[in-house]
């Protein structure tokens, strides 16, 4: 992007291949073309007003860049931008505007003035437009930055502005553009100021969770998860409402593709199919950001309404499936090749996951919408193509659990726990079993912290300075958990006891499991609970090699505590913790069905 002040007219070439869409619809439609601008500007803090509806009035202030006299004059040119060159750069554009097209035509249609200047001139400059008609070019003494005024619009368009609808419909237009464009811009400070009335003040935030505290409420996030995850070149970001709990002032779906607000088949579809929702139930509040390489996407398809065509539609999908279901269960952030498990037995779960889907080729796939999650995507996506996979969902209770009854069978020679459900045969493994159910415990509110054990002797642990410093900044997680743990000196850790559920394993080997997971590359330190959560899922995967339930009854308790967990079906990484074969696919396969 050019942030030099050269506004360059752009070929016309360029210009027919950009398609003419309407810029201006209603004055929110201003408010959103004159903040990108002002974004784009490089802006650090934004403040709209409007009056009647932004009917009378919308003005937006902004110290970004500002502009010189030249460049004014310029930019009220039609497809005079100084964004891109060349037909090549509409590939790859990373600025809000560039069709060069929206401040002439405001300013056509309205009674408009800009008044701009940059940093490194002593003076601005003003210049006004009437109806599109010149009125006006002076020197003017004003702040660093650009301010636009846009009266009475569609002055001279009487049918539009007919068309006009009430003043709330047309501030909860603008309310909307304002939230969009916040919320994608989080580090910018924006204000909005209706009929002089200042109805939002966004200071500069760190996050999108704190930015969305800020515009619905401290509370909004309670009812939610984060959304993390990735898949191929698609990143996902952003947090989804847990099926059942409340986001207090906040409904609605947004969602950007690399940035911009947008809307997409693709999109709406892979939230639908993957969100677990009963029939009549509202649609999850989303707030999803999608980034991809600017060359993968088309932004240009529908210039107004935002609608956006990627390349690869099914890779968008899947990534959302993913961040979705990771999100919902409660897993670490799902990455396309999850990182293998160092457990040697019973078989690391995805190996065992893959034995028993290879078994069971041969029939079909039925949707996410049809299934509770019980293998993520990411497992699906490596599985031999026709596979079944059928769980037990009680439509009437909203935690699903996974079966109404159960009969255990055995524990096999390989370790698999087998069972008999309802609906069919599940085989379970016991280790991710274990995994997720330490991992609750650690994370459980109203149980306390989880039971600690004393060590006879108190061990000290030398870590890596890196190390050391994340342990340091997780301590009262780590105490939550059921260490007792001081600081010992430089890198050095003192510990006096650890969770029961993990004695197992060296509180060394813990200690840089929880600093591994913290500096993990890429993990979002978003919401109020990230810490705690990477020390339950360290906890919970050291948890390996304790006695396994070989006897009926521990294997049955096993079961049981299985069952009642909030995410039974997979490990806190990801992988499954049971394989269904229903008895549909069994009567298929014996060519009874
Ligand atoms: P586009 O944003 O598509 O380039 P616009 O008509 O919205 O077209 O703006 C034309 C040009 O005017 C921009 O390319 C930019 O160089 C300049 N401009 C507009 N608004 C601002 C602003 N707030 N600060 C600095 N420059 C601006
Ligand atoms: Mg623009």
């Amino acid at each position: 992007m050019n942030r030099d002040g050269h506004i360059r007219v752009l070929p016309l070439h360029v210009a027919n291949k950009i398609a003419a869409g309407e810029v201006v619809e209603r004055p929110a439609s201003v408010v959103k073309e004159l903040v990108e601008n002002s974004i784009d500007a490089g802006a650090a803090n934004i403040k709209i007003s409007v009056s009647g509806g932004g009917r009378k009035l919308v003005s937006v202030s902004d110290d970004g860049s500002g502009m010189t006299r030249d460049d004014a004059l310029l930019s009220l040119e039609r497809q005079a931008t100084s964004k891109i060159l060349d037909v090549g750069d509409i590939e790859n554009i990373d600025t809000l505007g560039f069709r060069g097209e929206a401040l002439p035509s405001i300013a056509s249609v309205s009674r408009f003035t800009l008044t701009t200047r940059r940093r490194d001139s002593d003076e601005g400059t003003e210049v006004a437009v009437n109806a599109g008609i010149l009125a006006g070019v002076r020197s003017a003494g004003c702040p660093p930055g650009t301010h636009v005024e846009v009266r009475d619009l569609f002055c001279n368009v009487p049918a539009r502005k007919k068309f006009l609808r009430a003043y709330s419909t047309e501030e909860s237009h603008i309310k909307h553009v304002f939230t969009q464009t916040a919320l994608s811009h989080p580090s910018i400070g924006f204000s909005l100021w209706s009929d002089g009335r200042e109805t939002y003040r966004l200071a500069p935030a760190d996050s999108s969770g704190e930015r969305m505290r800020g515009l619905f409420g401290e509370s909004c996030l309670d009812g939610a998860a984060r959304l993390s995850g990735e898949c191929g070149e698609v990143e996902i970001d952003g947090w989804i409402q847990l099926p059942g709990a409340s986001t207090a002032g906040w409904r609605d779906q947004y969602v950007f593709v690399n940035g911009r607000p947008a809307s997409s088949p693709s999109i709406a579809h892979a939230l639908r199919e993957t969100y677990p929702r009963k029939p009549g139930d509202a649609r999850p509040a989303v707030v999803m950001f999608i980034r991809l390489p600017p060359g993968k996407v088309d932004v240009n398809v529908h210039p107004a309404k935002r609608e956006v065509r990627f390349r690869d539609n099914a890779a968008v999908k899947e990534a959302i499936a993913l961040a979705v279901h990771a999100a919902l269960s409660g897993a670490a952030p799902v990455r396309n090749h999850p990182a293998s498990s160092g457990a040697s037995f019973p078989p690391a779960a995805d190996e065992a996951a893959d034995a028993v889907f290879q078994g069971a080729a041969g029939s079909r796939l039925p949707s996410f919408a049809t299934t509770q999650l019980a293998v993520p995507p990411a497992r699906l996506q490596m599985l031999p193509s026709q596979t079944t996979i059928e769980f037990a969902v009680d439509p009437s209770s909203t935690a699903s659990k996974p079966w109404k009854w159960f009969k255990f069978l055995s524990t096999t020679d390989s370790g698999y726990i087998l069972i008999e459900t309802d609906s069919g045969m599940v085989t379970i493994h016991p280790q991710a079993a274990r995994e997720r159910l330490a991992y609750e415990a650690v994370l459980a509110r109203d149980g306390g912290s989880v039971e600690s054990q004393e060590l006879l002797l108190p061990e000290t642990v030398r870590l890596s300075p890196a190390d050391a410093s994340c342990v340091a900044e997780a301590l009262p997680e780590l105490r939550k958990a059921g260490f007792a743990i001081d600081e010992f000196g430089r890198d050095v850790f003192k510990i006096d006891a650890v969770p029961s559920i993990a004695q197992a394993a060296s509180a060394a080997q813990i200690l840089s499991t929880v600093a591994r997971d913290l500096a993990e590359p890429g993990r979002r330190r978003a919401g109020s609970r990230w810490k705690e959560e990477a020390v339950a899922r360290s906890v919970a995967r050291s948890c390996a090699g304790m006695a396994l339930a070989a006897d009926e009854a521990g294997a049955t308790k096993l079961v049981e505590e299985l069952a009642s967990c909030r995410m039974p079906y997979v490990c806190p990484s990801g992988r499954p913790t049971m394989i269904f074969t229903s008895n549909a696919e069994l009567a298929r396969k014996f060519s009874r069905g």
